[in-house]
């Protein structure tokens, strides 16, 4: 059985930071992740403090600055939003999801700040030297945190160069979405960098201008599974970004494969030597080398179809 806990909707976000600064006070979103979070008693937060009333957190407008996408809007209201359609990146990694309980209840908030999908930590475990690894990291794996970032949005918002906005207590801070993660140093450690009491206001996409892009996922038996590897890029005349998903503990950026595209003509040869580069490095472990093939196919096929050209 669930421990009790507290239950808030704040209007204001003032109201939230007062609730939030509680020692063991969540914000929810949707819920689709902290819920079961909660149900398996992985977290056992003391307050929930939900987010989606606060209507700065519910709003997406657009300026000359880009695209701003408040923290509570859901993924289905951004697929949807004629502002957004453009940035084809992001509305692929939401169709990808492909779940309509769940993309009409989770928020983009919630889809950056999820927590690993990793078998051992949703059981409360860590794994040990004989773990079951087939599902984890094939790069930034060096470290005591094996699992896979879970989230498709965020190497979208990475490659567009989307910025966060912080709010709490103390005040406002703007960071790249990159900057929402680390990789973890110690076990146990959370991996992402939200200071206690502090929540994600707003995503600002910046200007589309002539730019194309593409997320491809790569996912077993159909759309109902996680993906086993996946890639956003964003093709502009000055360059590229690829930023892989579901491969290390945050979202990858590859430089690497960004050179093998910058300055060419993109064709089946350049994709499939971007692919090529940006598993160059690539450390698999036990039971996962096959991830590293769909790592560069993954990068290929989003080359490819960004550059218009899909197989
Ligand atoms: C069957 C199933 C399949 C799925 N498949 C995919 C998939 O293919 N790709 C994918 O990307 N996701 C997938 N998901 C995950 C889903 O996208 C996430 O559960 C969802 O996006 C989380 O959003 P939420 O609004 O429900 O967050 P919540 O569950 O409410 O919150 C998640 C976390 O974020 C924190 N949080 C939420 N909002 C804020 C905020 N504004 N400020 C600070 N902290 C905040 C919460 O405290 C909590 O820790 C799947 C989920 C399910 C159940």
């Amino acid at each position: 059985m669930m421990p009790p806990f507290e239950y808030a909707s704040p209007a204001t976000q003032a109201d939230a930071f007062r609730l939030l600064a509680d020692a063991g006070a969540m914000p929810l979103a949707g819920g689709t992740d902290l819920l079961s979070l909660m149900k398996d008693r992985i977290v056992e937060p003391r307050r929930l403090v939900n987010v989606k009333g606060i209507p700065e957190l519910r709003a997406i407008r657009t300026g000359s600055d880009g695209v701003r996408i408040g923290a509570a809007v859901t993924l289905d209201e951004i697929a949807a939003h004629p502002q957004v359609r453009p940035y084809r990146a992001v509305v692929d990694a939401i169709l990808g999801i492909a779940i309509p309980q769940v993309t009409s209840q989770a928020t983009v908030g919630g889809n950056l700040l999820q927590r690993p999908r990793c078998w051992y930590f949703r059981n409360g475990m860590i794994p040990g030297a004989d773990a079951d690894l087939r599902y984890h990291a094939i790069f930034g794996n060096t470290g005591p945190a094996k699992y896979v970032h879970a989230s498709g949005l965020a190497p979208a918002l990475i490659a567009f160069g989307a910025s966060a906005l912080i709010a709490g207590p103390k005040g406002e801070r703007t960071i790249r979405v990159d900057q929402l993660w680390r990789t973890p140093a110690a076990t146990g450690e959370d991996e992402r960098t939200l200071q206690p009491g502090e929540i994600l206001r707003e995503i600002l996409l910046p200007p589309h201008g002539e730019r194309g892009s593409a997320t491809v996922e790569i996912r077993p038996q159909g759309n109902a599974a996680w993906p086993l590897a996946a890639a956003a890029v964003v093709l502009d005349p000055t360059g590229a970004s690829v930023i892989l998903g579901h491969v290390a503990p945050v979202p990858w950026r590859s430089a690497a494969a960004e050179r093998a595209i910058a300055g060419k003509t993109i064709d089946v040869a350049v994709a499939a030597a971007a692919g090529a580069a940006a598993v160059a490095d690539a450390k698999p472990l036990s039971g996962n080398a096959y991830k590293v093939r769909l790592a560069a196919a993954a990068v290929r096929r989003a080359v490819l179809a960004a550059a218009g050209k899909e197989l």
